[in-house]
């Protein structure tokens, strides 16, 4: 073993997830190691350059940020600044593009009130009561009362049905269901799986305040890098975690792909849980655990495109378009995820994101980054270019745009070990939710889960997991403090 002392803990990713709870157990003067099998920390969070631009992947637009809100409190805690622009200050976050109307999501609970019933009269009672729970989830994302209380704090049972049956069941009109549906989207499921609980409660962060970051998801990854080191952290690079080693029911270490062992009495896997079943000997979880987490659905893949555009006759536009088609029923059954945003040297960078299953894919499931070979990249080639023709139908002819990447699930899968390149990782539908938190009754001493598939997906999700994984390692008593500080940054 390589250490004489063994790690407080030992943390396998260094995602958003890994690195928040690294940071929060080192200030808790913990000895932590995070093990990243990457050559550069920082998971989806990081962006990439292509042709002089940072493209980001995981990180488009984030809620609850500002002075006070839950992330922003969060974020003090760690220590981390995020350089990040306000969204839907002059204008809208979101611009819904459907095929026969817009709907244009503003800041504000109030605001989305009265958005709603301007545009949807006739839903005016369906939109109080949807506004009114809007507005308990909000104040309870603001005291964070998920950590704090044991209780589970929604007793309307209501909110655990698929938002589709909910909206039916408030008669709401069909174009009404349809821009309500777009926010299922945020956490990669379709409003038939998404438990209302979860739609409010992503919708909520993101009307409290919508934000995007200035500089690239890189940046924002070396902060939280340099916050941990400076805290005592150890970050071990382009080193997957291979096992996770146990003893007497008990985790003991982790074994690396290159052979070196690291000691820890607790290991936090901020990874995928499937991944974390092949790090487990066997036996170490009942075949029936091991079944149930080896059987869960992960959300849908996606495929993006990255052009770059004159930004003289397309400038980077301060809200996000969704460029969506519904069904008859008001179903979302077709979207584009489109940001424009400034490039640098007077370019423009359009993201485009859409829907693409790993079936898709499959074809080439057995290739690795970059040696695919020529018929993937033609493929990935044609679809880019497809899409680009697409949103020329949105923002006006792209003369000289170039698309300067393209990425599919296996390049998730690849990139941060997702299977099947599940963006937000297992799906937390009406169906699966008794089985994703089932996750944290795995049996095995000093074993934790944190990451976007402890508690919920997105940077808000996932850090509020961070924190939730935390109270879990050490207790209610010795996490009050925690909570007591990230309360006084609200009162403050
Ligand atoms: C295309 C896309 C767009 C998104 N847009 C947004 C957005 O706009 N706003 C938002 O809030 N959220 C967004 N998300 C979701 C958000 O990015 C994620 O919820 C969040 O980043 C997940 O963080 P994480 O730490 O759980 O996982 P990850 O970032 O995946 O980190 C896991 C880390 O573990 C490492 N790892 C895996 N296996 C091993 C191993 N065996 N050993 C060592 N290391 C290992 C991986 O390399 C990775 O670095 C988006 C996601 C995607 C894919």
């Amino acid at each position: 073993m390589e250490t004489e002392k063994p790690f407080d803990a030992l943390i396998i990713g260094s995602g958003v997830g890994g690195l928040s709870i690294g940071i929060i157990l080192a200030r808790l003067s913990r000895r932590v190691a995070i093990i990243e099998k990457n050559p550069l920390p920082g998971g989806l969070m990081r962006g990439y350059l292509r042709s002089g631009v940072d493209c980001p992947v995981g990180v488009h637009y984030f809620g609850a940020f500002a002075e006070g809100q839950p992330l922003r409190r969060m974020f003090d805690y760690l220590g981390v600044n995020a350089a990040a622009e306000r969204m839907g200050r002059v204008g809208p976050i979101d611009r819904y593009w459907f095929d026969d109307f817009t709907f244009d999501l503003p800041e504000g609970i109030d605001a989305f009130a009265e958005a709603l019933t301007t545009a949807f009269p006739e839903d005016r009672r369906s939109i109080a009561v949807i506004v009114g729970n809007l507005r308990v989830i909000a104040d309870l994302q603001n005291s964070l009362s998920f950590l704090s209380s044991t209780a589970m704090p929604f007793t309307d049972m209501d909110l655990f049905l698929p938002l589709a049956v909910y909206l039916d069941k408030l008669n709401c009109s069909v174009r009404l269901r349809s821009v309500l549906a777009v926010a299922t989207r945020w956490m990669g499921l379709s409003e038939q799986d998404c438990p209302v609980i979860y739609h409010h409660l992503a919708l909520t962060s993101y009307l409290l305040s919508a934000w995007r970051l200035r500089g690239g998801g890189s940046d924002l990854a070396e902060a939280f890098v340099s916050r941990f080191t400076e805290l005592g952290g150890s970050l071990v690079c382009n080193d997957p975690a291979a096992a996770i080693l146990t003893d007497g029911g008990a985790v003991f270490g982790v074994r690396l792909a290159s052979g070196r062992m690291l000691r820890g009495t607790s290991v936090v896997a901020a990874v995928h849980p499937k991944a974390v079943l092949a790090m487990l000997p066997e036996g170490a979880v009942k075949p029936r655990q091991a079944r149930r987490i080896q059987g869960m659905l992960d959300t849908e893949g996606v495929f993006a495109a990255n052009a770059v555009l004159d930004a003289r006759s397309h400038p980077a536009l301060p809200h996000n378009v969704y460029r969506l088609r519904a069904d008859r029923e008001g179903l979302i059954s077709d979207g584009v995820f489109y940001q424009l945003r400034s490039g640098g040297k007077g370019q423009s960078l359009l993201i485009m994101i859409t829907r693409s299953l790993f079936s898709e894919w499959r074809r080439w499931e057995n290739t690795a980054t970059g040696r695919r070979g020529a018929d993937y990249e033609g493929e990935k080639a044609r679809r880019a270019g497809l899409m680009l023709e697409k949103a020329a139908e949105v923002f006006g002819s792209f003369a000289g745009a170039k698309i300067i990447d393209a990425y599919t699930p296996l390049t998730l899968r690849d990139w941060v070990n997702s299977p099947e390149g599940s963006p937000y990782g297992i799906m937390r539908s009406v169906r699966q939710l008794p089985l994703a938190a089932a996750i944290h009754r795995v049996a095995l001493g000093g074993l934790f889960f944190a990451g976007q598939n402890s508690l919920a997906p997105g940077i808000l999700g996932t850090v509020l997991g961070s924190f939730q994984a935390v109270r879990q390692m050490i207790g209610d008593d010795r996490f009050a403090p925690v909570f007591e500080e990230l309360s006084r940054a609200a009162e403050g």
